[in-house]
């Protein structure tokens, strides 16, 4: 087993001064490592009779996209807003500075269908609560949010409660 935290590059002061930026394209040129990552949650979440997984804009794209591939599941995009192109529905949520903006397309989860939303990266959980309300609002349910990558002092375990969260690696940092 490869110790996953060792790959991942720490870049100080990105992309503003105080972020501790965890960098996960250094873990990308690890093929070995990509690997026990997506072998690793095929093993977990084959059990569970998954529908579909839900990957984030962008980096949540990489790994769930592959994780899709793997399992043989359809793999649906949540997007920051203005991107997609047909009928869609987008839920707000809060910045350090400022609000963004996540968009799905309306039939892009079918109701009743269980699925996992990934994504590279838990900080604040404001990202993955608004793909967690999209993911409601369609019908779907989300059986977990799984990350690599977790900060813990950042709160987002229990600002995503009582969706269940799976992740990797920890960091405390804040
Ligand atoms: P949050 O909504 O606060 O949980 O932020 C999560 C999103 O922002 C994820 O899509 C991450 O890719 C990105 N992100 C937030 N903080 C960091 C960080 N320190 N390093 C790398 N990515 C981050």
């Amino acid at each position: 087993m490869l110790d996953i935290a060792t790959l991942i590059r720490n870049v100080p002061d990105f992309p503003k001064p105080g972020i501790q930026f965890k960098d996960i394209t250094t873990l990308l040129m690890h093929p070995d490592a990509f690997r026990q990552i997506i072998d690793g949650w095929k093993e977990r979440y084959t059990p569970m009779n998954l529908d579909a997984i839900v990957g984030v804009d962008a980096r949540g794209f990489i790994f769930g996209a592959t994780l899709a591939y793997a399992m043989n599941l359809p793999f649906a995009l949540a997007r920051k807003k203005g991107k997609l192109p047909a009928d869609t529905i987008f839920e707000e949520f809060a910045l350090e500075y400022g609000t963004d903006k996540v968009e799905m397309h309306r039939d892009a989860i079918k109701p009743g269908q269980r699925v996992i939303i990934v994504d590279d990266l838990l900080a604040t959980g404001g990202t993955a609560a608004a793909v967690v309300r999209l993911v409601h609002r369609l019908g779907g349910e989300v059986v977990e949010v799984s990350f690599v990558v977790e900060l813990p002092p950042l709160g987002g375990r229990e600002a995503l409660a009582p969706t269940p969260v799976h992740t990797l690696v920890s960091f405390m940092v804040d």
